[in-house]
């Protein structure tokens, strides 16, 4: 019989790294899940996001070899996968979640580096999925414990493009930058303004604690329905009408240009899918604003307002996270709305330190009356990007 692993996720990286490897790790390093405050569908339209690190961590134990070889093992899975240069070297020849791993070797060698071999085992706090990000923890670790080991110069505000690319040209995700910029860059106590155009990035004070409000992460659990084709139509939708409104992209058009633009779009689809957009790059910086000033508590209409935005004339939401939004509200939460991509995924919602407990047993008793999957609800706070941990 084995043992139970550890609780604590640096505990059980290393009883891993034992487990398979034999001896003690040469370091681990740690990098945290994310979770969106504000800005949805702004990214690839060149806006706005305002993402931060949350308290959930992915950790690997690590340490180098002698061979330009690489095993890695993760607590997901019960068999470790080994790679070598010509797997690395080629994208697709490394599959399934392992393919994370070989596409930070892969980005980092395909950005001049030599990248040492390593034995590496990873734990995680991030539920995979659920829109927390578990693939920017997963990469921005495994990035760190390569860069310290191999002593590689590489400095930490080019590692977000960096890991990007793993995820986006050797797994094949179409992600934009705003996970890996969070996890890798995000700071104690702030939320991220990250302008997608320009990569430009200012953190926000956005102490929870201080003022005596939590946030309530919700997982809907509900299953993520054709999010991705939905999501590529989004896309398109929007690249169309930024080419109809004669602009690059839709963050070119102005909040106060939107009564003027709207009707020169081809059909009223099209016409809410732009409004979502343009409000929505108003909201997060109507949000940054009211941050900057210390008003966080001011900050639950912009949120609320958001999921009306999403559910209305994004129609990205599903009757889980709905009813998760109101029941949180109704529970007196400041404000509620979905992060992330859609179709399913994670509800926030902004409250009174001392309301966690009964917001959350008013949301599970709204899923519990129509049958839903318990939700899940964690209360978060900003935290640091990724670390080395000893
Ligand atoms: P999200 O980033 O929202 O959690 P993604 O689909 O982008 O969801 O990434 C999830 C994938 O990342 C998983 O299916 C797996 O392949 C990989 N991954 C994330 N965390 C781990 C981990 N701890 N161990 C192994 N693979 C992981
Ligand atoms: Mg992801």
């Amino acid at each position: 019989m084995t043992a139970a692993p550890p609780a604590d996720v640096a505990a059980r990286a290393t009883a891993g790294f034992r487990q398979r490897y034999g001896g003690e790790p040469a370091g681990r390093w740690a990098a945290p899940g994310r979770v969106n405050l504000i800005g949805e569908h702004t990214d690839y339209n060149d806006g706005f996001v305002l993402p931060f690190a949350l308290p959930l961590r992915t950790v690997v134990a690590a340490t180098s070899r002698n061979d330009a070889r690489w095993t890695v093992w993760s607590e997901l899975d019960a068999a470790p996968v080994e790679f070598g240069p010509a797997d690395v070297d080629e994208p697709g020849r490394v599959t399934g979640w392992a393919a994370y791993v070989a596409g930070v070797v892969w980005a980092l060698r395909a950005a001049g580096h030599t990248v040492p071999g390593a034995r590496l085992a990873v734990a995680s706090d991030v539920p995979v999925g659920a829109g927390l990000s578990s693939s920017a923890a997963i990469e921005a670790a495994v990035l760190a414990a390569l860069v310290d080991l191999g002593g590689l110069h590489l400095p930490t505000d080019r590692w977000p493009r960096l890991a990007q690319r793993a995820e986006n040209d050797y797994v094949g995700a179409p992600t934009g930058i705003m996970d890996q910029s969070a996890v890798i860059r995000g700071r104690s106590g702030h939320a991220l303004l990250l302008d997608c155009r320009t990569e430009e990035i200012e953190q926000i004070p956005f102490d929870l604690a201080l003022a005596g409000l939590a946030m309530l992460v919700i997982d809907s659990r509900a299953p993520h329905r054709h999010a991705d084709g939905e999501y590529a139509a989004r896309r398109r939708s929007c690249e169309r009408a930024a080419r109809t409104l004669g602009v690059p992209a839709l963050r070119d058009v102005n909040i106060t240009d939107l009564d003027a633009a709207l009707p020169k779009l081809p059909d009223d689809e099209t016409r809410r899918r732009v409004r979502h957009v343009v409000t929505e790059d108003q909201r997060v910086l109507d949000t940054a604003v009211l941050l900057r000033a210390g008003l966080i508590g001011d900050v639950g209409p912009l949120l609320t307002a958001s999921h009306a935005s999403m559910r209305d004339d994004f129609e990205i939401t599903v009757p889980e996270v709905d009813i998760a939004v109101e029941a949180a509200l109704a529970a007196g939460a400041y404000g509620a709305r979905m992060t992330g991509g859609g179709f399913g995924g994670c509800v926030l919602a902004l409250i009174e330190a001392s309301a966690a407990d009964a917001v959350a047993a008013a949301v599970a008793t709204a899923y519990a009356e129509r049958g839903f999957a318990a939700p899940g609800p964690v209360t978060v706070f900003p935290t640091g990007g990724v670390t080395r941990l000893d």
